[in-house]
């Protein structure tokens, strides 16, 4: 097999790239240089070979060696340099490419190929020596933290210090002297840190950073993003070696990155930022304040320094020239790295841009209005789950705030929360229930934990492409940086703006649309629903065949679910209606009778509320049906567990404290998931279900009176595990029915069917369909019952189970397609053998994730059931798993 793919110079091994084989880096630049864009030449050390690697012991494969050497041969041949060669050194960049990109995760080695004697050579035949150096101090450096791991504290300190003594504040000041000067200074430091000098042979140098490059898959920080992104472990990376060229080749040189369309907000305009006289990581790395690319965006901005387009219109011109190819080519926005050396325009990445909710929209839709996708394209360029970003809410521009300061818009949404200053703390406390903004000065990797569980980032340096930026948009987490008024001293726990102070645990609001930074937290409005959101629902909903319901029982969810486009409802839990303050006594009373007449009569009270409650939803719901589940959780957990509250129920409910106490100890259970519940409690206290029954059909039959739009009540018996359990419920509800309808002179549709949650349930359900009408999977439950894990104690060592792969994903947010998932299938397909129009649902919390909606589409469901917010991320991705 063949390891190493080489491109550039009409050669292209790799044939249009792909990126599984290459990583999206490398097939990529593959495919740049097969376009005819100028493309540094290069090769690519495939994926494959990362797994090898780890299996063998952390050793390359043997043929690897050879491969590598016709790489550098291919290299040497187009740019007529030779690697190590004195008089006319070939440098190169070893760079991580992995299939899917992982931002800022992976490592990277620029100007390999300099040692003592190369650096002079450099300096000769480039005629420019304070290039030379530069470019060998940035060698010395950026080796010695990635290969040689050594403390690149010491390295920025040693700079620091050079700047001082010679009263410099930029690095552009450094002359080759200085730059000379601090080469011997580093290399002091590397003998110091690592016992042995600086490594000169060029080879040694090469395949030192390959292996690191292999290394940095298993980095701490890889890891985490991986979990955090479901990327799969042994995927593994690709190494690309490529020739250098430099933007650090003074006023004419320069290096940037561009979006080919406005990532934040999907505006059709080029966006993106360059330095003049830098390399590739200055931009990122927030050392100078970057210059705008184009003349509009820095007039937006008001900024002084010129922008690319103008100081350097021709160059410019060609890069707009790409950057309309690229779209065309690959038919998406483009994430673009560029150099521009002595004038001269040189492409060294393209990829999809990661890109914000509002932008993905709005790019889907102008491309398919522009004709360059399809209508089924744009709706499968939409993630679903990032929708959420646009259904929640933005700062109410009426209220009143006390504006800090303002940084740059790096990823829209509002936020408010506690400032915390480090990582550890933001995670600490997020996950002690407190919304945190993370303040930082500038970013890492290392941030990744911190910045995942705050609700917003604001960052002191950086810019709109600076580490924060990027993985904020990437994540949907608000973000400001380059907020540079602000003076953060970590340490103590303080920013301070001007004269004033924020300590930890103060209240921020940021507004990652504005820039603005506030003190307290400012009051928010809830989000416009029309427009290009507005479309691609209509786009998603001509294509989609599962219906979308909710999971509802208040007025206000169904209200919202409805504007969402809920087609009806798939769980109203009635449990939640009797905890209700006015409610809850008759509840306790009905629990405490001691016989059934006593149980009724507090019942009694309880109708006309039960009544009341589903009359309103019933409106709201106007003509859809709605799955109504009868009561479903023990009854002990409506009677008081704090001591204190005891004396004050048993007044309420008119009985002895004693009585009480004992009452509660009786309905105490062991296993209360798997007790005294679900239709147990109507087998046991049928007259529970018969009331509900009865507040459901009094209401129904009201309301269509009133409305004339009679809703189409589909009564659920929760917990079923067998035929004879439902048909005794359905009974009793069949009974309440007859009874309401001869009272009320009139008939509703309606149907009594059961929620599958216990894998007897699923297996038996070909009998259990005789009697139920349809079939609700209760997938929470059906997880927990399947699995054997409680949902409640999970978190533990599910964490673990994830990370160790016994399971993919969290079994409580995606479906376990191969173990939940075969019984739901075995329950469709004997639940159809007996009742082939049986209704099938699913209103576990599974039914607003994509994955999972994928799996019901799949099994041939007819509808899921989401929470409100959720419902529009249903209706998305029941399209995406149409097509
Ligand atoms: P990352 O994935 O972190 O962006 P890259 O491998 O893309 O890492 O490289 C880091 C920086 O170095 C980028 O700005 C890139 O443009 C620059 N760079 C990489 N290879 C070269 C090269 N051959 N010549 C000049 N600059 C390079
Ligand atoms: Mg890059
Ligand atoms: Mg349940």
């Amino acid at each position: 097999t063949r390891y190493v793919y080489r491109f550039g110079g009409n050669v292209s091994d790799g044939g249009q790239g792909d990126k599984n084989l290459l990583g999206g880096k490398g097939a990529n630049l593959d495919g740049m240089a097969s376009i005819g864009l100028p493309v540094p030449p290069g090769f690519t050390i495939a994926t494959p070979v990362c797994a090898l690697y780890y299996d063998n012991g952390e050793r390359f494969p043997d043929s690897l060696k050879a491969e590598v050497a016709t790489g550098i041969a291919h290299i040497e041949g187009i740019t007529e340099k030779k690697f190590g060669d004195a008089a006319d050194p070939l440098l190169v960049s070893v760079r991580s490419g992995a299939r899917v990109s992982m931002p800022g995760m992976m490592d990277t080695v620029l100007n390999l190929g300099l040692n003592d004697e190369t650096v002079v050579g450099l300096a000769e035949i480039s005629g420019d020596p304070r290039f030379a150096w530069d470019s060998y101090r940035r060698f010395i450096q950026m080796y010695s933290d990635v290969v040689l791991e050594l403390d690149h504290g010491r390295f920025e300190e040693a700079l620091e210090i050079a700047k001082e003594d010679n009263g410099y504040t930029l690095d552009t000041e450094l002359t080759a002297k200085d730059w000379q000067k601090l080469v011997e200074e580093y290399k002091a430091i590397v003998v110091e840190l690592w016992g042995k000098p600086f490594p000169q042979d060029v080879h040694d140098q090469l395949w030192g950073a390959i292996g690191a490059v292999f290394g940095s898959w298993q980095s701490e920080r890889a890891k985490v993003y991986r979990r955090l992104n479901d990327i799969p472990g042994d995927w593994g990376t690709a190494v690309n070696v490529q020739a250098m060229v430099f933007g650090n080749m003074g006023e004419t040189s320069a290096t940037g990155v561009a979006f080919t369309r406005d990532p934040a907000t999907g505006e059709n305009a080029y966006y993106g930022e360059f330095l003049i006289n830098a390399q590739g990581e200055d931009v990122v790395a927030g050392i100078r304040t970057p210059q705008y690319l184009t003349r509009a965006a820095r007039e937006r901005a008001g900024a002084k320094p010129l922008s690319m387009e103008e100081a350097m219109p021709e160059v410019y011109a060609q890069l707009a020239a790409v950057f309309e190819t690229l779209e065309k080519h690959y038919r998406d926005m483009q994430d673009i790295e560029f150099t521009v050396e002595r004038g001269k325009l040189w492409m060294l990445q393209t990829r999809s841009g990661k890109r914000t909710a509002k932008a993905a929209l709005k790019i889907a839709i102008d491309m398919a209005n522009e004709g360059l996708i399809t209508r089924e394209e744009a709706i499968l360029r939409v993630d679903p789950a990032a929708l959420d970003q646009l259904l929640h809410p933005t700062l109410d521009p009426d209220a009143p705030r006390d504006v800090l300061t303002k940084g740059l818009p790096a990823s829209p949404g509002a936020a408010s929360g506690i400032a915390v200053f480090d990582s550890d703390t933001a995670e600490k406390r997020a996950a002690a229930g407190e919304s945190v903004i993370l303040v930082r000065v500038e970013t890492s990797p290392e941030d990744i934990h911190g910045m995942h569980a705050a609700k917003g980032i604001l960052t002191a340096r950086g810019g709109m492409t600076s580490h924060a930026a990027v993985v904020a948009r990437g994540m949907g987490r608000p973000c400001v940086s380059g907020a540079g008024t602000l003076s953060i001293k970590a340490s103590e726990g303080v920013m301070r703006i001007g004269t004033r102070e924020v300590r930890e645990g103060e209240v921020l609001t940021i507004d990652g649309s504005t820039g603005e930074v506030m003190l307290g937290a400012v009051p928010t409005i809830q989000p416009e629903l029309a427009g290009d959101f507005g479309t691609l629902m209509v786009w998603a909903d001509e294509v989609r065949r599962l219906k979308v319901r909710t999971n509802a029982e208040t007025p206000l969810d169904c209200r919202t679910a409805r504007e969402f486009g809920a087609e009806g409802i798939g769980l109203c839990r009635t449990e939640h209606m009797f905890f209700d303050a006015a409610r809850i006594t008759a509840v306790r009373q009905m629990i405490l009778a001691s016989d059934e007449a006593g149980r009724r009569a507090a019942l009694d009270k309880l109708l006309p509320e039960q009544r009341a409650d589903f009359t309103e939803i019933f409106e709201v719901m106007a003509g859809l049906p709605c799955t109504i589940r009868l009561l479903d959780p023990p009854l002990h957990e409506f009677l008081p567990h704090e001591e204190s509250e005891f004396e004050e129920v048993a007044k309420a409910a008119g009985l002895d404290v004693e009585t009480l106490r004992r009452r509660a100890a009786e309905l105490h259970e062991f296993n209360p998931m798997l007790g005294h519940r679900g239709c147990r409690l109507g087998v046991t206290y049928p007259e529970i279900y018969e009331m509900q029954a009865r507040a459901i059909f009094e209401a129904a039959c009201d309301v269509a009176e009133k409305s004339g739009a009679a809703p189409v009540p589909e009564v659920m018996i929760p917990l079923v595990g067998t035929r004879r359990e439902l048909e005794l419920m359905k009974n009793v509800v069949d009974r309440a029915a007859q009874a309401v309808f001869a009272d009320k002179g009139r008939t509703i549709d309606y149907l009594v069917g059961t929620m599958i949650e216990l894998p007897r349930a699923c297996l038996r359900a070909g009998e259990i369909a005789e009697v139920g009408e349809f079939f609700s999977f209760g997938t929470n439950d059906l997880t927990q019952t399947t699995l054997g894990v409680s949902r409640d104690d999970a978190g533990r060592f599910l964490t673990t189970y994830v990370e160790k792969g016994i399971y993919a994903r969290d079994p409580f947010v995606s479906i376990d397609v191969e173990g939940v998932g075969e019984l739901i299938g075995i329950a469709a397909e004997r639940g159809r053998a007996t009742r082939p129009d049986i209704k099938l649902g699913i209103c576990g919390e599974h039914g607003g994730d994509p994955a999972s909606i994928a799996f019901c589409e799949a099994t041939g469901l007819d509808y899921v059931s989401a929470s409100p917010y959720r419902v529009p991320i249903a209706r998305l991705a029941a399209a995406q798993a149409a097509l």
